[in-house]
């Protein structure tokens, strides 16, 4: 085999690891040091389009979809990239780069240290999605802001329909 066709292989960075986090279950940690703006692996697995989706995660709770570009195609996460947890201050970030998505260190990262980027959840049907991430700033959920702003919404109406109803 030649060297080159290795190297083009291993998108990943060395030295990850699975592990049991303090955040949630399973996590991904370095055991090597990072550089900031390092590529440290793609996210990948099956590619369908949201409606796909929907249909075949009806009735389960966990996923790992990630939505690619509009968010009409969802990458079904496989591999390293699903383990890796969310964080209100994280030291990855995911970046698409045409339709494929990368997770990239946004600071430096020490050897030890576990990896995390920000879920951005959107779209979902579950009331919340609490965040236990510790950190100072958590937000204390892992919806993206317009989501949190959707949700209030929807609430808004409910109860609004809700009052209708008991005043009739
Ligand atoms: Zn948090």
């Amino acid at each position: 085999m030649k060297a080159s066709a290795t190297a083009k292989a291993s998108a990943t960075a060395p030295g990850l690891i699975i592990r049991s986090s303090a955040i949630h279950a399973a996590g991904c940690y370095t055991t090597l040091p990072i550089r900031k703006g390092k590529r440290i692996l793609e996210y990948t697995g099956p590619r369908f389009s949201k409606e796909e989706a929907d249909l075949r995660y009806e009735n389960r709770d966990i996923t790992y979809l990630f939505g690619v570009g509009d968010g009409e195609v969802v990458i079904d996460g496989f591999g390293i990239g699903m383990f890796m947890n969310h964080c209100c201050d994280p030291n990855c970030e995911t970046e698409d780069v045409n339709g494929r998505v990368f997770v990239s260190a946004i600071r430096d990262i020490a050897a030890g240290e576990e990896l995390t980027y920000e879920y951005n959840l959107y779209d979902s049907d579950d009331y919340e999605c609490p965040c236990y991430c510790g950190m100072p700033n958590c937000r204390g959920t892992m919806f993206s802001d317009e989501e949190v702003a959707r949700k209030a919404k929807l609430a808004r109406r409910a109860a609004a329909k809700a009052k209708k109803a008991m005043s009739a």
